[in-house]
């Protein structure tokens, strides 16, 4: 019995390896191809050598690698997710990489055949709705936030003024837009997170603005601290509450996605008070999440979700009876081997 519990974990925790297209500046700074696709779940990657003894391969496993693959194909191995929220899952799926590594091509993507990881899985959940719309009564609430440098933002309240959004406001009316958002975790391990706005969207257009609107105050609010938007992480949390016409037996589930930070270490000319903080607190809060995977692959007894605020948000979307994804994003470039190799290693973990 044992031993099944812990294949249906293994079974609900996948990583996928995405690496990304080399890019012209690479191919101008003569930047080679430092990756090779072994087969659909194998990796290989080779430290660039300047002489003419070439390196050895290093290899990674994963339960899937895409180099690049297209929107849509990524796409397929994940958006039976989108029906586990129907049924009553928490779902997460992130992406996890250096800065420029295809975090955000992943889950956000582009226009047209380039919509990535939210954009379809808003179109999979309104179309399963439909589908199912004469049994079931699905209710979709939406919420969208951001946590930079161990602060909680609400992206879907207006900032009011002032150099930072956590600034108390000389308008007392507004005062109360800017409550702090605490995270709190109930006995059944649900997470709460108090003062999240949460709006209903009663359409797939409706959730679609909503994350229009929120990326649109991330970059806002990067531009006020001074900071770039992929120093934050960007979480959206879509509820998912199906009421059954005829039983009303009801069932809740959840997807949340997010965009970590750049997993990139500290360059050494970037030594000034700000970016120092946070990296240190990016750093604090990947390697809390890598430590709760490495929890759950083993099937430790203790998981410490409490390590950051990371993963308390996150903690009801990995582990016990949830679906867990992770994207991990990948550079080919020679240029950015260290960091690959680092990326690589940290997935390695979760496996
Ligand atoms: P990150 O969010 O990790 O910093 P981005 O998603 O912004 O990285 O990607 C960096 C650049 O690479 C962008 O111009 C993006 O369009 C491009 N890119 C990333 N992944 C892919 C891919 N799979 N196919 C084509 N272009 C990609
Ligand atoms: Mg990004």
């Amino acid at each position: 019995r044992i031993h099944n519990a812990l294949e249906d974990l293994k079974g609900s925790i996948r990583v996928f390896c995405r690496i990304r297209p080399i890019n012209k500046r690479e191919k101008d700074l003569q930047d080679v191809d430092v990756t090779e696709i072994v087969d659909s779940m194998t990796v290989n990657t080779q430290k660039p050598s300047a002489g003419t003894i070439a390196n050895e391969p290093e290899q990674f496993n994963f339960d899937a690698v895409f180099k690049p693959g297209t929107q849509a194909e990524v796409f397929d191995t994940c958006k039976d997710l989108v029906q586990s929220a129907l049924d009553g899952y928490n779902v997460a799926m992130f992406a996890y990489g250096q800065t420029g590594a295809g975090k955000t091509f992943t889950m956000y993507g582009g226009a047209g055949d380039n919509a990535g990881t939210a954009p379809l899985t808003i179109s999979e959940l309104y179309r399963l709705i439909k589908q199912d719309e004469d049994r079931v009564q699905f209710t979709i609430m939406a919420s969208m936030m951001e946590l930079y440098r161990n602060e909680l933002v609400d992206l879907l309240v207006p900032k009011s003024g002032g150099a930072s959004p956590k600034r108390k406001s000389q308008n007392p009316g507004s005062a109360a837009l800017e409550q702090k958002l605490n995270v709190r975790v109930d006995k059944s391990g649900a997470v709460q997170i108090e003062h999240l706005r949460e709006e209903e969207c009663k359409t797939a257009e409706a959730l679609s603005d909503l994350l229009e609107r929120g990326n649109q105050m991330r970059t806002v609010c990067a531009t006020k601290m001074n900071s770039e938007s992929s120093r934050s992480h960007l979480i959206l949390i879509i509820r998912v509450v199906g009421v059954n016409k005829q039983t009303e037996q009801k069932l809740s589930g959840k997807i949340l996605l997010c965009d970590l930070a750049g997993s990139e270490r500290l360059k050494k000319s970037d030594v000034s008070g700000d970016a120092q903080k946070e990296a240190i607190e990016i750093n604090k809060s990947l390697t809390a999440l890598g430590d709760v995977m490495e929890s759950l692959v083993k099937g430790a007894a203790h998981v410490p979700y409490k390590n950051h605020k990371l993963t308390q948000v996150m903690s009801d979307a990995l582990g016990g009876t949830s679906k867990t994804l992770m994207f991990v994003n990948c550079s080919p470039a020679s240029s950015n081997y260290e960091e690959t190799v680092m990326t690589l290693k940290f997935a390695t973990r979760a496996k």
